[in-house]
């Protein structure tokens, strides 16, 4: 299979139009079979619930070709069962998951000329999604749907090193209790967007929300969780009813506990023990971990000693690790690399 004429070292991350897409229908209570289409324009009504209510639930996952050629997903799975999770808190019938799974085979293999190549940095993302594309004006959920599965390739998230960030403590909540957080919802990216032009306005690169309650527990930031790392090498990731469960967060408690022999803690952190960490990352599909240097409390900063300027010695060990696990360089735990035959 001939590769596309791309700059695969130079790619952002942004969209490309690629061949094939998979599509879906829900009607009259069933889904149809769906097909592989070529056309990436999606028509539906001008009252759909998509449209009119925000009812679209989303995932993301990455394909690429390991050292030894194959082209591989990582843990769809998981995606699968999270957009279960999404689908049934929105009122939206669930695709089902073994479905799911060989809908996103079938994109990437019929893309198969967009995989970037082992050692380029660059990844096939894909965007499985779903939104209520029959009309509602009165407030309730669809009765027609479309799940959709597109991919695009995107270049490596650090182009020359991973320089640590510095993020912003919001005033603004990300999500309720007992609200939509925890699920991967189009609507807790709307509301996110003010807070987040907003940021990078001040020259902050991400937002630290804390929980809606008590404003006093770290939550997450608009599309990653955290990892701490304390003084004496400990991983301390947030516990919250009202954050996404990140992916790459549970497969790095993993690595840690039974690739590194680390010592994990699940659990709620105070935003007022920041301070005493020595490491701080964030967690998510496209960067895997990406280093947070300084947090600004309304002026007041909050230093990682030992992630200040460049990734901390225990993230990046976590980060190699589950790199090189993903890559097939490092044996991966069974059923988490599925290779797209
Ligand atoms: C998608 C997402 C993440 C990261 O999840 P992964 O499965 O690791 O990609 C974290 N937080 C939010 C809010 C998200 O939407």
């Amino acid at each position: 299979m001939e590769k596309k004429n791309i700059d695969w070292g130079n790619l952002s991350f942004g969209y490309m139009e690629t061949d094939k897409r998979f599509v879906a229908n829900y009607k009259n209570g069933a889904w149809d079979e769906g097909a592989l289409i070529d056309d990436s324009k999606v028509v539906i009504s001008e009252c759909a619930g998509v449209l009119q209510y925000a009812q679209t639930c989303f995932e993301g996952l990455k394909a690429y070709t390991t050292k030894d050629g194959k082209i591989v997903m990582f843990r769809p799975d998981l995606n699968a069962e999270r957009m279960e999770s999404s689908c049934k808190r929105l009122e939206m019938p669930v695709f089902p998951q073994d479905k799911f799974v060989k809908a996103c085979e079938d994109v990437v293999r019929a893309n198969a000329a967009y995989v970037p190549p082992f050692g380029s940095g660059a990844t096939l993302y894909i965007r499985p999604y779903m939104f209520g594309s029959g009309p509602v004006i009165g407030v309730k959920p669809s009765e027609e749907y479309q799940f959709r599965v597109f991919c695009t390739p995107v270049g490596p998230y650090f182009k020359g090193g991973a320089k640590s960030i510095t993020i912003k403590v919001s005033d603004f909540d990300r999500a309720a209790p007992h609200g939509t957080g925890n699920i991967k919802a189009g609507l807790n990216y709307a509301m996110s967007l003010h807070p987040i032009v907003q940021a990078h306005d001040e020259g902050f690169a991400e937002n630290m929300y804390l929980d809606a309650a008590t404003r006093t527990k770290v939550e997450e930031t608009g599309g990653a969780n955290f990892l701490f790392v304390t003084k004496d090498g400990k991983v301390v990731t947030p516990k919250s009813d009202s954050i996404l469960p990140s992916i790459t967060r549970r497969s790095l408690v993993y690595v840690a506990k039974e690739y590194l022999g680390l010592e994990v803690e699940e659990r709620e952190v105070l935003f007022s023990e920041i301070g005493d960490f020595a490491e701080c990352g964030l967690c998510g599909t496209a960067a895997v971990i990406s280093p947070v240097g300084r947090v600004n409390d309304h002026g007041r900063i909050i230093e990682f000693c030992d992630s200040a300027d460049e990734m901390g010695p225990v993230t990046k060990k976590l980060r190699e690790t589950l790199t090189g696990i993903q890559m097939g360089e490092i044996e991966a735990p069974k059923g988490w690399i599925y290779t797209v035959e």
